[in-house]
């Protein structure tokens, strides 16, 4: 069977080396040269939208998937004409605009952050008028790693702020005073059995992800896991999803979705009984899940712009060692690296060698 694969990056690379083992093959729509997933399957180098290529990624595979969200619908609903395209357009054009991602969340009871639509800088005034300050505006498209968005402390912050992101449509938030940040990754099978991973607690700086540790028996996993349901099945949703949320006193507030394997979930590679990537390949490939308990403590820690000394790194007992095959540039996911070990204590401590060697470039 031959999985055809929108977008090349790191995440379609893991996606093909996880169903290797299956004899899945894999096709990448790419418009890259050498996009990094390249090594690991057949290279379609094209435009997203291109009509030509996406019939011959149509012709050449059995069913579809996507790497990331901002796939235009047109090209989208004409794959899944074709063959099954998992997740489903609406799925996608939901997760990437924040207001219709936080409104979808509001009607099935998941609760939000306060939230208002902005369209004009008089739209904006009105809104932190209501909700007050400190608060965030986002791009409604297009934002990510924390770009697009801009934090509102004091009332001048807030005049000019609707030009200044490009006077495109825009959401604000009510700023959360959150304790932590989790995410629950979530796969969902064809025939509709849901399954979900343990909770991660996640640590940012300068708003890309830094670090990721599933907690076993985190309070909140079973609210997480009700939450990504309601909206797996609403999308009626097939693969892997993402949810990101702020534990805040009253429990949690939902911040985002993605519609695909996502950066906090890479610790499930080798600390899972089943990886993300493979579960999702399964479920596009419409295979049974696999189990998805947590083998062993784990932690997930990126590389950004920049690669620790790999020798030094693996010579951390418990490490293993992901590069992309991506060439370093400041602000760039190039690697990731996963630390285990059998019990907390020994995890803290090789988690903190390894930092000690990072020589991240957040640019
Ligand atoms: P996002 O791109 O929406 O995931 O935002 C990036 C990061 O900004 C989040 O991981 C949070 O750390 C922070 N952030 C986003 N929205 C809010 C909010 N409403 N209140 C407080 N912090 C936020």
């Amino acid at each position: 069977m031959r999985i055809g694969i929108v977008g090349g990056g790191q995440l379609g690379r893991m996606l093909a080396q996880a169903g290797a083992p299956l004899d899945l093959r894999f096709t990448f729509l790419d418009p890259g040269s050498e996009p990094c997933a390249a090594a690991h399957g057949e290279h379609l180098q094209a435009d997203w939208q291109d009509p030509a290529a996406l019939a011959a990624l149509t012709a050449n595979c059995d069913a579809i998937t996507f790497e990331f969200e901002n796939v235009p619908a047109e090209a989208v609903a004409r794959l899944a004409e074709q063959r099954p395209a998992f997740p489903p357009a609406q799925a996608l054009s939901t997760a990437r605009d924040r207001w219709l991602e936080k409104s979808l969340f509001r009607e099935l009871d998941i609760a939000v952050p306060p939230i208002a639509r902005i369209d004009s800088q008089a739209d904006l005034d009105a809104a932190v008028a209501e909700i007050g300050l400190p608060a965030v505006v986002k791009t409604r498209t297009l934002g990510y790693d924390g770009k697009g968005q801009k934090v509102m402390r004091e009332p001048a912050d807030v005049s000019g702020t609707f030009a200044e992101l490009g006077g495109v449509p825009l959401i604000l938030e009510g700023f959360i005073d959150f304790d932590h940040e989790i995410s629950v990754i979530a796969v969902r099978a064809r025939d509709g059995e849901i399954r979900h991973w343990p909770v991660v607690r996640n640590a940012h700086r300068q708003g890309i992800l830094h670090c990721s540790v599933p907690q076993v028996a985190h309070p909140l996993q079973a609210q997480a896991e009700d939450y990504a349901s309601r909206v797996m099945r609403e999308l009626d949703y097939v693969g892997v999803m993402a949810f990101e949320f702020f534990v805040t006193d009253a429990g949690l507030l939902a911040n985002e979705i993605a519609p695909r394997v996502h950066n906090s979930g890479h610790w499930s590679i080798e600390g899972a009984v089943t990886s993300q990537f493979e579960n999702h390949v399964r479920a596009v490939a419409g295979l049974p899940l696999g189990e998805t308990a947590r083998l062993a403590p784990c932690a997930m820690l990126n590389v950004i712009g920049a690669f620790p000394e790999r020798d030094a790194v693996l010579a951390v007992p418990g490490t293993r060692w992901h590069d992309y095959g991506k060439a370093p540039r400041p602000g760039r996911k190039i690697g990731h690296i996963t630390v285990l070990a059998a019990d907390d204590e020994t995890l803290a401590e090789r988690v903190a060698a390894v930092e000690a060697l990072l020589v991240n470039d957040l640019g």
